[in-house]
């Protein structure tokens, strides 16, 4: 089965800035990034984006959420404020079939985004 593009940086074969890595999930640098601080944080197991989560990705998920917190603050943006992101399907630009959770932060973001 051919690999994420995000497995083959977990498994160091390109590479990536890890701010984060635990068992479950790893957090590195976006490679475009669109914000001082722009993170992909990801399952290492791949789930096909939000749409392909099922009830048995419920844990490797509440433990990826959980870490947001410790993840934004080793990334510098916890006490400024940062936005989580989930591109899914065509019309949001989902690129990477490989859930990922962008963290963004260190500019003010607008809202509603444009
Ligand atoms: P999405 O459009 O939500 O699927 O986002 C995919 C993200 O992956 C984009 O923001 C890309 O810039 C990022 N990306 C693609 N290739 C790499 C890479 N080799 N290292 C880090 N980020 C990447």
């Amino acid at each position: 089965m051919s690999q994420t593009i995000f497995e083959r940086i977990i498994a160091r074969e390109i590479p990536g800035k890890f701010v984060y890595e635990d068992d479950l999930i790893a957090a590195f640098h976006d490679i475009k990034p669109t914000a001082p601080v722009h993170l992909l944080v990801v399952p290492k197991r791949p789930i096909a984006g939000i749409a392909g989560a099922t009830a048995d990705d419920q844990a490797v998920l509440g433990h990826l959420l959980a870490k947001i917190p410790e993840i934004a603050r080793l990334a510098g943006v916890a006490e400024s404020g940062y936005r989580l992101i989930i591109n899914s399907g065509r019309a949001a630009g989902e690129e990477v079939i490989h859930l990922h959770v962008h963290l963004l932060g260190g500019r003010p973001l607008g809202w509603p985004p444009g």
